[in-house]
């Protein structure tokens, strides 16, 4: 695990870690983009989305989850956003898959 989010997951760099299972993990962003921004990402490594196989299907539900539960956790009921940068087009910098969590702002249409 010697990616960044590796290194969160092993406690060998910080975070702040906001919600945690057997599977997932999900800490603020270092640099965030609303009030309210958090990564979610699954404790095995899957370096992107389309990299993930049939056999991470329940891994990517329970991902998603995730977010929901985060989400309600930290009060996001007026709305929020998931995101999931895949490749470098769409601007992905962390090659472990990632889900943004973003709210706490009304959020604009489309994305950059
Ligand atoms: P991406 O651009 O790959 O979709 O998202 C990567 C995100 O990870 C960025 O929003 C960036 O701010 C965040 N990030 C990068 N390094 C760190 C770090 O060391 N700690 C935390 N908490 N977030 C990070």
């Amino acid at each position: 695990m010697s990616d960044i989010f590796g290194k969160i997951i092993q406690r060998k760099i910080s975070a702040d870690i906001v919600y945690e299972d057997d599977l997932a993990l999900a800490f603020k962003d270092i640099n965030p983009q609303a009030p309210t921004h958090i990564l979610v990402i699954p404790k095995q490594l899957i370096p992107r989305l389309s990299e993930a196989t049939n056999e991470d299907s329940a891994l990517l539900g329970h991902l998603l989850m995730t977010a929901k539960k985060v989400a309600e956790q930290e009060n996001l009921a007026d709305g929020y956003r998931v995101v999931i940068n895949n490749g470098e087009q769409a601007g992905q910098s962390v090659d472990r898959l990632h889900l943004h969590i973003l709210g706490g702002r009304r959020l604009s249409w489309p994305p950059g």
